[in-house]
């Protein structure tokens, strides 16, 4: 084979090359088709190849595909922002286009710092985030994360922001159970802002169900609320991170809305543009933005691609698409289905220890032993094993960190694009089956 230049993932791994998709299928250039379980990472909502998506892009290509933000306003951008805004009953009124979610959080946090300087409280710049998250791969947005395998090797140009430990009850932190625990992940946020100071601390970000950082960990009712009420209490902003849950991923547009918790921003990234171009966007509410419309009237924050029409014009054809085929009132019967289907795996295959998620965000945790819920060895790579041997059998799925370090625990996310028929997700779990069947590992159960 050619020498590739294409720095990959993995320098040395042979990856196959892909030709086309349909649906919730990919297929190869030799023609071997794989089960998108996982919607890539978690972005192709709508699935492959659909035609309504392509005619948008090839409609606004032909219109125009690039304006600079300084030169001009444009008018997918300007109906993209107005359809976000009503999504969000008009709370989060306000959107700022970006290019990935890495960018989306920065420029969340950035909004927030630039909220509390403009109100005349430049003290205010801290950044509360949680253990077990994921907020991107630049240096601001590695500082928010609590991902110690991403930030190990730049720890030294980065902050030291998490703080909070996650709301993780199949490892409660606390050693405690719900609801007798009274939410204590929750009300110890009350603590570190008394430690760090009020006066200090600018926004507490969290991602609703936590990702790749923990495999769909799911917080208990109340835990949201609580959250909510303690930043209000304290004057601290509110930031959802909501790059991998939104845009209808739980069934609904923000997953904060199944709580009824409203932030003051939130993140968008992966599933605005389903995978058909590369568009985050950051919403911000009238409350955060009212200094800055009365001070300096612009945020200090942009890139060249911000609010691209061709990227608008293909998130705004998703969102549309995504109505009109009613998708989001679909997705809790089609979890339901999914999660039945895969609890009777759990039945089979001991090692499964736990199924969490929120609406077709499904993660599931392996042990090696159920009752202790002992990890499996680090040498074993049980997580990367099994997405190889699933990939090698045409199935595709997202690998999530596990355990309460994050470094020795395995859990793999399933997520779907949100049109999978019951059909395809019978298909799912037969090739699920055969592939934790193909690990062959002694099973308990
Ligand atoms: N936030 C969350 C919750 C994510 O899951 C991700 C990516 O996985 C990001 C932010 C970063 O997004 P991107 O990879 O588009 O920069």
């Amino acid at each position: 084979m050619q020498q590739s230049h294409l720095i990959k993932p993995l320098l040395d791994a042979d990856y196959p090359l892909a030709d086309h998709g349909k649906g919730i299928f990919i297929y190869d250039s030799d023609g071997k088709d794989y089960l998108d379980a996982c919607s890539g990472a978690v972005t192709a909502n709508i699935g492959h190849g659909m035609k309504e998506i392509i005619d948008a892009i090839q409609k606004q290509a032909e219109k125009i595909a690039f304006v600079y933000r300084s030169q001009f306003t444009n008018e997918a951008a300007e109906k993209l922002s107005s359809l976000l805004a009503e999504k969000t009953d008009n709370h989060l009124n306000w959107t700022f286009f970006v290019n990935s979610g890495s960018e989306a959080t920065e420029t969340a946090i950035k909004i927030a710092l630039q909220h509390w300087l403009e109100k005349g409280k430049p003290k205010k710049t801290k950044v509360l985030s949680r253990w077990m998250s994921y907020h991107g791969i630049t240096l601001g947005a590695l500082s928010m994360s609590g991902h110690s395998v991403r930030r190990e090797k730049f720890t030294s140009l980065l902050e030291d922001w998490p703080v909070l430990e996650p709301p993780y009850c199949y490892r409660c932190p606390y050693g405690k159970e719900f609801p007798t625990c009274g939410l204590h992940c929750a009300a110890h946020l009350e603590t570190v802002i008394n430690r760090v100071g009020a006066d200090q601390v600018a926004c507490l970000i969290v991602e609703p169900v936590v990702g790749a950082a923990g495999g769909a960990i799911t917080p208990p009712d109340g835990y949201y609320e609580k959250l909510k009420s303690i930043c209000e209490k304290y004057e601290i902003l509110f930031i959802a991170d909501e790059v991998m849950t939104g845009c209808g991923r739980t069934g609904a547009m923000l997953a904060l809305d199944h709580w009824g918790v409203k932030p003051d921003i939130a993140a968008l990234g992966k599933g605005l543009g389903a995978g058909y171009a590369p568009i985050a966007a950051t919403m911000v509410s009238d409350k955060v933005m009212e200094p800055i419309q009365n001070g300096t009237k612009s945020i200090m924050s942009g890139h060249t691609f911000s609010a691209n029409p061709l990227s608008c014009a293909t998130a705004l054809a998703v969102l549309q698409l995504i109505d009109s085929e009613d998708l989001l009132s679909k997705v809790e019967e089609k979890a339901n289905y999914l999660q039945k289907k895969l609890k009777k795996l759990q039945s089979e295959f001991s090692f499964i220890g736990d199924i969490r998620g929120k609406g077709l965000l499904i993660g599931m945790e392996f042990v090696k032993g159920i009752e202790a819920k002992e990890p499996f060895p680090r040498e074993f790579i049980f997580t990367s094993k099994l997405i190889s041997i699933a990939q090698k059998n045409g199935l595709l799925l997202y690998p999530a960190a596990a355990g309460l370090d994050g470094r020795h625990g395995d859990a793999i996310i399933i997520a779907p694009p949100l049109n999978i028929t019951e059909d395809e997700m019978d298909e799912l779990c037969k090739r699920l089956r055969e592939a934790l069947l193909e690990l062959n590992i002694d099973n308990e159960g």
